[in-house]
C-alpha cells in the first residue's frame, strides 16, 4: 500500500480504480511556413471551431449545473476573442513565420505567466484558464478533439488520476462515470476545485512528486476531506474507509431532511442561518443549501473580475439578481473591501510594507468618495427589488461610521432629486472585524442596525497574525479565548443597544464552537453555502 498526503478540496470518500488521464503540456513543434497569413487564416479557423465547442460545452454546463458554473465557458469564449491575445499571435506568425501551433503555445504561456505574477489568487487562478483554451485551439490544429477528458472511452467508474486538469476537463468528466480526482498540481481556488465541490466530487489536488502514471490500473481510496490518497490499500485501510464512505453518505442523505426545517435549538433558540457569496451566480448554491438569507456578499469581486471600475449600472444590475432571486430574504451587501490581500490593479494603490495594516476597504471609500458613491447608488437603487442592507467594512471608530452616513445620505439626497426610488430604510451595519470596533462596540452600536462579526480578520489583528501566513501554527489560534471574549464582547454591546449581532467569517461554521455561540447568544451566522445544512444540524442538536 502506498500512502500520499495531498490537499482535499472537495468532500467525500472514493474507492476505486485509478485511471490516469494524459493532460500533461506536450512539447509544441516549431516550424517554418512559407505563407504566414495562410497560417494565421488556419489559426483563425481554429480558433472559430474552438469557441463553437465552448458553446456546445457551455449549454451542457449549464443544463447539468446551472447558468452560474456555465458562465466560467463564456469567459473562455471571451479570453479567445480577447482583440490582445488574438493580436499577439497573429503578429507572431506574421513576423517570425512560425505556425500557429507554435505561435497559440507561445502567447499562451505569456499569458499564464503574466495572470500566475499578479498579486490577487483570482488572478493567478486564471492562469490555467488561458492555457485551457490555448490548448483547445492547439488540438484543432492538430486535428484532435477539445480536451483530454473527451476521449473518455467508457467503462466501469474510475478514479481520474491526472498531472492538473483544466475547469473545461473536470466539467466534462462524465458524473456516471467519474468517483472523484487527485491532480498532482492545482490550487484550492481554481475553479476546478470550485466545480469538483458544485459537481460533489471528492477530490485532492497537489500530491506532486507522489504522481505517478504506472498507478493506472491499480485500486485505490481517496479522502476529500483529510486530502489522504492510499493507492493497493491493504484490506484492513479498504474495510475502513468502505465504513467511513458509508457513513459520509448517510450523513449527507440525513442532510438533505433538513431542508425547509427551522434552524432552533431543542430549547427552541432560534439562530438566523445565512450564506456567503462572492457573485450573483452563488445564489443557486444559496438557494440549493436552503439558506435563510445572504449574511456577507463580498462585493469586492465584482471588481476583482473587471478590468476596470465596474459602472453603476454593472453593480445595480448585479445587486439587483441577487435581491431579486432571494426575495424578501435579507441579503447583505458588504461594501468594497479592496486592498490587503485583494489588490486591484485599475486602483493604482501605492506599494505598502503591511498592506494588511493599510490603505484598505472603507479608508479608501471615505478618501475616495467618487468611487464609493457609485457603489452606494447601485446598492439604493436595487434596494428596492428586494431586501438590501448595507455593511461596512474594516470600522475602527465611530467618526468612520458617521462619514460614511453622510455620504450615503448625500447619495440618497441626489436620488430623491432625480425621482429614483430606493428603500428609505435600508438596515445599514458595520463589521466588526477589528479589536478597536470591539472596544468602541457601545458607541458603534448606536449608531448602526446590526453588527457582522468578521472572525478572519478579528483574529488576524486580535492575535497580531498574519491570515496570509501558512506557518504560524498554533500562534494563529482562532479558538483563542481572547478572539472568543472579543466575539462575546460585541455581541453584548449589541444587545444593549438593541442591535441584532451575527458573524460572518469563518469561524462562524467551526461546529466545535457552535454551543459557545449560542451560549454568547449570537443572532445570525453566516456560512459558505456548504456549509449551512451542517451547521443547521449542529444548532438542531444543541
Ligand atoms: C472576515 O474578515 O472575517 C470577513 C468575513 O471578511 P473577509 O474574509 O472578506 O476579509
Ligand atoms: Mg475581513
Amino acid at each position: 500500500m502506498k500512502t500520499i498526503q495531498g490537499v482535499g478540496v472537495s468532500a467525500g470518500i472514493a474507492i476505486g480504480e485509478v485511471r490516469v488521464l494524459d493532460t500533461a503540456d506536450h512539447a509544441v513543434e516549431r516550424r517554418v511556413v512559407d505563407d504566414p497569413q495562410a497560417e494565421v487564416e488556419r489559426f483563425r479557423a481554429a480558433r472559430d471551431e474552438a469557441v463553437a465547442q465552448l458553446k456546445q460545452l457551455r449549454d451542457k454546463t449549464a443544463a447539468e449545473f446551472g447558468e452560474g458554473k456555465a458562465e466560467l465557458f463564456d469567459t473562455h469564449q471571451l479570453m479567445l476573442q480577447d482583440p490582445d491575445y488574438v493580436e499577439s499571435i497573429e503578429d507572431l506568425i506574421a513576423q517570425s513565420k512560425v505556425n500557429a501551433e507554435f505561435a497559440v503555445n507561445s502567447t499562451a504561456e505569456q499569458f499564464a505567466a503574466m495572470f500566475a505574477a499578479m498579486d490577487n489568487s483570482y488572478m493567478q487562478a486564471r492562469a490555467a484558464d488561458v492555457k485551457d483554451v490555448s490548448r483547445r485551439v492547439i488540438n484543432v490544429l492538430e486535428g484532435k478533439r477539445g480536451g483530454a477528458a473527451e476521449d473518455e472511452d467508457g467503462g466501469e467508474s474510475r478514479i481520474i488520476l491526472a498531472e492538473d486538469l483544466a475547469p473545461s476537463e473536470t466539467v466534462q468528466l462524465d458524473r456516471a462515470k467519474v468517483l472523484g480526482f487527485v491532480t498532482a498540481k492545482g490550487s484550492a481556488n481554481s475553479h476546478t476545485a470550485i466545480l469538483a465541490r458544485t459537481m460533489g466530487l471528492p477530490a485532492i489536488i497537489g500530491i506532486g512528486d507522489a504522481f505517478n502514471p504506472d498507478d493506472d490500473g491499480h485500486t485505490a481510496v481517496i479522502d476529500g476531506t483529510s486530502g489522504l490518497v492510499f493507492v493497493d490499500p491493504d484490506e484492513k485501510t479498504l474495510a475502513e474507509y468502505q465504513g467511513k464512505k458509508a457513513k459520509y453518505e448517510e450523513h449527507l442523505r440525513l442532510l438533505q431532511e433538513l431542508k425547509g426545517k427551522p434552524t432552533e435549538t431543542k430549547s427552541g433558540q432560534k439562530v438566523r442561518l445565512y450564506a456567503n457569496i462572492g457573485r450573483p451566480s452563488d445564489v443557486a448554491a444559496v438557494l440549493a443549501n436552503d439558506a435563510e438569507g445572504i449574511g456577507l456578499f463580498r462585493s469586492e469581486f465584482l471588481y476583482l473580475e473587471s478590468e476596470d471600475y465596474p459602472t453603476e449600472e454593472f453593480q445595480f444590475q448585479a445587486y439587483k439578481e441577487v435581491a431579486q432571486k432571494m426575495g424578501d430574504r435579507l441579503v447583505v451587501i458588504r461594501t468594497l473591501d479592496i486592498g490587503a490581500d485583494k489588490q486591484v490593479g485599475y486602483f493604482n494603490l501605492e506599494h505598502e510594507a503591511n498592506p494588511a495594516l493599510g490603505y484598505r476597504a472603507i479608508r479608501i471609500c471615505l478618501t475616495r468618495p467618487e468611487i464609493f458613491k457609485v457603489q452606494l447608488r447601485a446598492l439604493l437603487r436595487a434596494s428596492v427589488y428586494g431586501n438590501i442592507a448595507i455593511m461596512l467594512p474594516m470600522i475602527t471608530s465611530v467618526e468612520e461610521v458617521r462619514d460614511a452616513k453622510k455620504i450615503l445620505e448625500e447619495v440618497k439626497e441626489e436620488l430623491r432629486g432625480e425621482h429614483i426610488d430606493f428603500n428609505e430604510h435600508i438596515q445599514v451595519g458595520i463589521m466588526i472585524e477589528t479589536p478597536a470596533s470591539v472596544i468602541m462596540a457601545d458607541e458603534l452600536a448606536a449608531e448602526v442596525d446590526f453588527f457582522s462579526i468578521g472572525t478572519n480578520d478579528l483574529t488576524q489583528y486580535t492575535l497580531a497574525c498574519d491570515r496570509q501566513n501558512p506557518n504560524l501554527g498554533r500562534f494563529a489560534d482562532p479558538h483563542s479565548p481572547a478572539v472568543l471574549r472579543m466575539i462575546k464582547m460585541a455581541t453584548e454591546a449589541a444587545h444593549r443597544h438593541g442591535i441584532w449581532c451575527g458573524i460572518c467569517g469563518e469561524l462562524g461554521a467551526d461546529l466545535s464552537l457552535t454551543d459557545i455561540f449560542l451560549e454568547i447568544g449570537l443572532d445570525e451566522l453566516s456560512v459558505s453555502p456548504t456549509s449551512v445544512l451542517p451547521l443547521r444540524n449542529a444548532i438542531r442538536n444543541h
